[in-house]
């Protein structure tokens, strides 16, 4: 026979078992992860190497893991983050994002990506990260791959208005640094956008040599028809 509010007296029980067993058994010994900050002694007093620099950060794996996501980057590919910029600032992610926390400016004019095609490209691109709340809806949305997920967590700083927007130029990392941080994730985005690049290009080529068909049939008919006229002349 069940009693009403077993279930609820079950699991005390057992967080009563852990807590009293966590002063015995290593198996029970369950803490978060500690972060070790450095003494406070050698706290820097300058803001850039407050606590920890990327490379310290990245290398921490008490704190990082594959999995663990902060807040957005912007990628480029190889080459200078500019001329290999991924973002079209069509503004997708900013329509989307649910606290309104980014900001775009389209760019007036094209220049050339990756690829050597035009593209526009912001002009400006601010994320207030006092407001970001790191759900990944601009990674979801976003068309060109070219938002992601950072897993840089240490952003403190002492001016709470313009140190927490963060600007295009420090938005930008390239795809290298992507696959250091995430790299099942950015293995697994390249071999899809492969796989996009090579199918539009095959339906590029199919459509080119369907309407190369067109035009020699168009040709032949008008031939044939020109023929038959001068016969009958
Ligand atoms: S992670 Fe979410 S809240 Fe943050 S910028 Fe992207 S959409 Fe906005
Ligand atoms: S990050 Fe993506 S969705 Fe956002 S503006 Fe750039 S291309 Fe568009």
């Amino acid at each position: 026979m069940s009693i009403l509010g077993g279930g609820i007296f079950k699991g005390m029980a057992v967080t009563l078992r852990n807590f009293v067993g966590s002063y015995f058994s290593k198996e029970r010994f369950i803490t978060t992860n500690e972060y070790s900050w450095r003494p406070e002694s050698e706290l820097p007093q300058s803001i850039g190497d407050y606590p920890k620099e990327e490379g310290e950060q990245l290398s921490d794996t008490t704190t990082v893991n594959h999995y663990s996501r902060n807040f957005p980057m912007l990628l480029h590919d190889t080459g200078e983050p500019m001329d290999t910029i991924r973002c079209v600032a069509c503004q997708i992610c900013e329509r989307e994002c649910p606290p309104q926390c980014i900001y775009i400016e389209k760019s007036t004019e094209k220049k050339e990506n990756a690829d050597g095609k035009p593209q526009f490209y912001p002009a400006k691109f601010d994320i207030d990260v006092s407001v970001c709340m790191s759900c990944q809806i601009c990674v979801e949305v976003c068309p060109f791959d070219a938002i992601v997920m950072n897993s840089q967590f240490e952003l403190s700083t002492p001016d709470r208005f313009g140190g927490l927007l963060v600007r295009r130029d420090d938005l930008l990392k390239s795809n290298d640094y992507y696959h250091k941080i995430h790299p099942q994730e950015a293995a697994t985005r390249d071999e899809r956008m492969a796989a996009d690049k090579a199918a539009k290009e095959a339906k590029k080529k199919a459509a080119a040599e369907k309407a190369k068909a067109a035009a020699e049939a168009k040709a032949a008919a008008a031939e044939a028809a020109n023929e038959s006229k001068e016969d009958t002349e």
